[in-house]
């Protein structure tokens, strides 16, 4: 049933290995045990309970929280051939009438189902009359009342498991491991703690940064016309700062969408639809935002304002690079939001909670002003006991000169003192600069002796400079009708002169993902198709899977499905037009090589030890070994063993190709390619039986033209 579940992976999904845990959790489901599995977001939980789902007879019935995003994960399985459907308030009673009477007909292998369903006992009848093997739950923490999204419906499906008459398998899945939530989802769905999967937490395409003292507008602003083609998210903590925030960016003309929990259903699903389908690249949210996100092309999470704690903020960041490309999640930090979560901590919560609340704020707060590796902080925060630092954030790639600034330290904190220490940031940035704003004149500031005295800065810069002064608090901010700044006590040293002030250059915005026209292209050819089969763009192809082909640069069929992401219902349904598309480029761009966009797309083998998994079939192949006795022993997929070999060959190694195709398919093969000629690989598939697989059709055309697999 493993070897099945390998090729699942391979023909449905086009991927051609298993990611870390989802082996196991699949095996376990098969052999029917209850089981949890937690998983970083974008560790690819779905697939534990997708391919046990083509696995086992019968249907596969998942639950799913939010029911906006039910059609996406619907879709996506459509889009994969895989037949499945939905069942919740957005369909009426007609729909979900024959959806019910397709599922108990058996034509669907999953069944998605909101939570609320399963009060009704009408609907809980029509199961019964289904052969269930598995049910899966997703976003399993909202089943206990010590996460952070309890759901009160999720109760039910203890229930569920008891009254269907063929006791199901459960798998629940979370991203969220705390103890306590892991031994409640354990109980109530009757699953042996033994029998859970749990991989690392360590996100290794995400690099990490903090950013601290500088002006978080401008950095914003900039960042996102740096990256304006990718998607990104910008999470602050307030309604009211989403909607600023929002106002402004579209004022600089950036395709902002917004979402907060002030808003209606309808404006909040229009706006999440904008997003999804790129068409706004920006959302502006609080944290009501994201749970059951699946956009898998999210290269950026930035927040605006400190979250209350790691496992909020990790789930949020998280929510960056799911298609495992380089992404980006920066936390722009100021010490005055310490207070603002106070506030909603103390609001917010019964009184002998809120002592835990703060403690876990001030390890949120330490991740701010750590030296040392971010990701390593996460990684142990979550209880991991060593973790090496990951050379990708922004401490363990700083390198920043220091720049002793305590003289305009003085000049901005003596000022701050002679405007009687009532004023804003920028007021007080107009004064130092110079201003011949009315207002100046008229509160008298022209006169005082600090005014100008950092003429020759912007505006912009000073009140950068002020932001740096108040993360050193030498500064703090009253929060009044508006805010204004005062010096404090540490500030009064370096006024005298007892304290230097040292300051780091500030960080620059970069652009994650260098410029790719013919990444550009495939982007927007996959736009109108997604318009046309009205899904979300990520729904058809992952940006990992066009940028795969922008290194591959695919021009047959055969070709296309060694791109990561091509099963082969994809290829049926789209490879002649991406094929065509970069034929198209290739021809104008004659100068445009494979494995040239590799270092530019940012690709990277996910890991050293994968990367040089086809050299370890050579060696077995170069003991004579067939394809299935290598695929038998490295447990891997016949189809993982064929392109590994296949890679060889394109590599320029000696790869024995009559033993990938057995002898006895060989008159057919030849006949078949007579017939359909050697140009594409589907025509000569549909003449040959099932089991000659394209790995086999194309090793056997190589064979019909060996310079193709000697060249180097
Ligand atoms: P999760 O639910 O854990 O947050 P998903 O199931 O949405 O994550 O998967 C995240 C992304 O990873 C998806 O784009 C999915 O197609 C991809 N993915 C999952 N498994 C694999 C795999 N074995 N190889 C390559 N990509 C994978
Ligand atoms: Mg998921
Ligand atoms: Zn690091």
């Amino acid at each position: 049933m493993l070897q099945q579940a390998r090729n699942h992976l391979q023909s449905y999904f086009g991927y051609s290995a298993f990611r870390s845990g989802q082996e196991q959790a699949i095996s376990q489901v098969l052999e029917g045990k209850n089981t949890i599995c937690v998983m970083p977001t974008g560790g690819g939980k779905s697939i534990c309970y997708q391919i046990p789902a083509l696995v086992l007879p019968g249907i596969t019935v998942v639950i799913s929280p939010l029911i906006s995003l039910m059609k996406d994960q619907v879709d996506t399985l459509l889009e994969a051939g895989i037949a499945a459907a939905y069942i919740n308030s957005s369909l009426s009673a007609a729909e979900v009438r024959d959806t019910m009477a397709a599922a108990k007909q058996g034509e669907y292998k999953l069944l998605y189902i909101a939570p609320e369903r399963l009060e009704s006992r009408s609907f809980i009848e029509d199961l019964k009359e289904m052969p269930i093997p598995l049910v899966a739950v997703d976003e399993a923490h909202c089943i206990s009342q010590w996460g952070h999204d309890f759901r009160p419906s999720y109760r039910q499906i203890q229930r569920l498991a008891e009254l269907l008459p063929q006791k199901p398998v459960v798998l629940a899945l979370t991203a969220t491991a705390t103890p306590k939530v892991r031994e409640d989802i354990c109980r109530l769905l009757a699953i042996d703690e033994a029998n859970t999967v749990i991989t690392g937490f360590e996100r290794e395409n995400l690099s990490f940064s903090v950013i601290q003292g500088q002006d978080r507008y401008v950095f914003i602003k900039d960042y996102v016309q740096k990256n304006e083609k990718e998607a990104g998210i910008i999470y602050a903590a307030t309604r009211k700062a989403v909607d600023q925030l929002y106002e402004k960016l579209r004022k600089s003309n950036i395709p902002a969408a917004r979402y907060h929990a002030g808003m209606s259903d309808d404006e909040r699903i229009n706006e999440q639809d904008r997003f999804l389908t790129d068409e706004a690249t920006v959302m502006v949210a609080t944290n009501a935002f994201g749970m059951g996100i699946d956009k898998s092309n999210i290269r950026y999470v930035i927040h605006y304002q400190l979250p209350k704690n790691m496992e909020s903020y990790y789930q949020e960041a998280g929510r960056a690079g799911r298609d495992g490309l380089d992404s980006e999640c920066i936390l722009l930090y100021s010490s005055q939001d310490v207070q603002t979560q106070r506030f909603l901590i103390d609001q917010s919560l019964e009184r002998e909670r809120i002592p835990r609340e703060l403690e876990k704020l001030q390890l949120m707060i330490d991740y701010c002003h750590t030296e040392n590796c971010l990701q390593s902080y996460i990684v142990k925060y979550f209880g991991e006991a060593y973790a090496e630092p990951c050379g990708r954030c922004g401490n363990c790639t700083d390198s920043r000169a220091v720049v002793d600034v305590t003289k305009e330290a003085q000049m901005v904190l003596s000022c701050v003192i002679r405007m009687g220490q009532r004023y804003g940031k920028s007021i007080t940035a107009q004064v130092l600069t110079g201003s011949k704003n009315k207002k100046i004149a008229e509160f008298g500031f022209h006169t005082l002796s600090t005014y100008g005295i950092m003429k020759e800065q912007s505006a912009k810069d000073v009140t950068n400079f002020i932001e740096f002064l108040i993360s050193q608090e030498l500064l703090s901010v009253e929060h009044g009708s508006y805010p204004t700044i005062f010096v404090t006590s540490q500030g009064k040293e370096v006024l005298v002169g007892q304290q230097l002030v040292k300051r780091k250059e500030a960080v620059q915005t970069k652009q994650i993902a260098a410029d790719d026209p013919l990444f550009e292209e495939l982007r927007s050819l996959r736009k109108s198709l997604a318009e046309q089969a009205d899904v979300p763009p990520f729904v058809i192809f992952s940006d990992r899977t066009l940028k795969d082909m922008c290194v591959k640069l695919p021009q047959t069929e055969g070709e296309f499905l060694t791109v990561s992401g091509v099963g082969s219902s994809k290829l049926e349904k789209y490879g002649e037009l991406f094929i065509a598309a970069i034929t198209a480029f290739c021809k104008e761009h004659p100068e445009r090589e494979k494995g040239a966009a590799a270092e530019q797309a940012l690709i990277k083998p996910q890991k050293k030890a994968a990367s040089q998994s086809h050299l370890d079939t050579l060696e077995l192949h170069k003991q004579h070994m067939t394809v299935s006795e290598i695929a038998e022993k490295r447990e891997l997929a016949v189809s993982t063993i064929e392109s590994h070999l296949l890679q060889c060959a394109d590599e320029g190694m000696k790869v024995d190709l009559p033993l990938l195709v057995p002898e006895e398919y060989w008159t057919l093969l030849d006949k078949a390619v007579q017939e359909a000629g050697r140009d594409r690989l589907k025509p000569i598939k549909e003449l040959v039986p099932e089991e000659i697989t394209y790995g086999m059709i194309k090793a056997f055309l190589k064979i019909g033209c060996p310079e193709e697999s000697s060249h180097s």
